[in-house]
Formats: structure tokens, C-alpha cells, sequence
């Protein structure tokens, strides 16, 4: 399916100049999203919540990027890339874990809407992160469901060293991205639409302090 225009033209805001425009009019899903994040970053963002938005798209909406995100209340997808309504769909569990519904909702986002890009954003500070370091050390789990939070970000944490526990959080973070980035392309569907050259799957990280994603593994 096609994708909706890169060009559109700016409706709000002010100040702008035409290097700016420039690099906000971005040629590809990824770096679309990258230059919304700048938006953000810089305190510009383009969009707020005007219920105009959603009422224009009434009829169907054609999302271009998948982001898989973590629950964190300081993490909201649709703010940290700066997108509007009807642009980008999310699937946000705790430390962006996926069971089958989460898998299943990813596979139905690449059916059903083409998308040709996904995103798995981790995050700094991610609790659930620190949590499964916390329980690998102490030996004691959450209990209940949240152990398998627990279990499927422990193969990310680094239990070999002495390192200070917050550095093999930050470890695990990005370690934990690229894990949640193969599981999801193992799904046949995506590799399919990979293979095809349909679809990107990548890693990101948030930094909560400078509001800025970078791009893991390039
Ligand atoms: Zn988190």
C-alpha cells in the first residue's frame, strides 16, 4: 500500500526557516520519525492534541511505522517522534515484552497496514529493566505475572562481572532492544516483507534527560 505524502506542507508553528523545513520533510519512514524526535527534542513540536486531528480521519487511517515501546509513563510514542493522529501505531507493554497478543498485534500491523517500518524504542531508566537486574541479584522475583517480565529481559542482563548494577542496566537496555528486535523479526511475516524489502525492523533507545532517540546498532 502506498504511503502517504513525505512533503505535506507545515500548518502550524512559527519561526521556521527553509534549512528546517527542509530537514523536517524527511524522505524515508525512519528519518521521518528521527526529525520528529528533533522536533521534540528542540521543545518545537508540530502537533498537539487537536481533536480536529482525529475527526479528519474518520473515514480510515494509513499508519507508516510501528513503534514498540515500553509502558513508561515518560516514554509516549506518539510525543518523543512528534506524529499526529492517524500517523504512527503503537503496542506498549512493560519493558516492550511480547506475548503472543503482542506478537500478534505486531504481525496484524504489518498486514494490514503495510507498514514499512518498526520500531522497538527502549528507554533509559526503564523500570522493568532495573527491576529484572534487582531481582537477579537479590534472587527474589516481583511475583505473580510480572516474573515473566522478569524472565524474558533477564537473558539481556550481564551476570558474569562486579559491574555496578545501574551500568548493566544500561547494558541490558539496549541489549534488551536487540532481543525484542529478533524476536520480532523471526516472525515469518515480517521476514518475508525484510527479505522483500518491504519492511525495516531497528532499535532505538530514548534518553529521558535530553528527550533525543538514537538509533541502535548503525
Ligand atoms: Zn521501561
Amino acid at each position: 500500500m502506498g504511503l502517504p505524502p513525505f512533503d505535506e506542507p507545515l500548518t502550524t508553528g512559527a519561526g521556521r526557516d527553509a534549512g528546517e523545513r527542509s530537514s523536517l520533510e524527511a524522505s524515508t519512514p525512519l528519518a521521518r520519525l528521527l526529525a520528529g524526535n528533533q522536533r521534540f527534542a528542540a521543545g518545537r513540536p508540530r502537533y498537539g492534541h487537536d481533536v480536529n486531528a482525529p475527526r479528519a480521519r474518520t473515514a480510515e487511517h494509513r499508519p507508516w511505522a510501528l513503534v514498540i515501546g515500553c509502558l513508561d509513563s515518560r516514554v509516549p510514542p506518539e510525543a518523543v517522534f512528534d506524529q499526529d493522529f492517524g500517523d504512527i501505531v503503537v503496542v506498549r507493554t512493560g519493558g516492550h515484552v511480547l506475548d503472543d497478543a503482542g506478537l500478534g498485534s505486531v504481525e496484524f500491523c504489518v498486514s494490514a497496514f503495510g507498514v514499512p517500518l518498526v520500531v522497538v524504542l527502549g528507554h533509559q531508566y526503564c523500570g522493568a529493566v532495573t527491576a529484572t537486574v534487582r531481582a537477579l541479584d537479590s534472587g527474589v522475583r516481583p511475583g505473580g505475572l510480572t516474573d515473566r517480565l522478569v524472565d524474558e529481559i533477564a537473558p539481556a542482563v550481564d551476570r558474569s562481572g562486579d559491574a555496578d548494577p545501574a551500568e548493566r542496566v544500561e547494558e541490558a537496555i539496549d541489549r534488551h532492544v536487540a532481543r525484542t528486535v529478533a524476536k520480532v523479526s523471526e516472525l515469518r511475516l515480517v521476514a518475508e516483507r525484510v527479505a522483500a524489502g518491504a519492511l525495516e525492523v531497528v532499535g532505538a533507545r530514548y534518553q529521558v534527560e535530553t528527550g533525543q532517540v538514537r538509533v541502535l546498532g548503525r
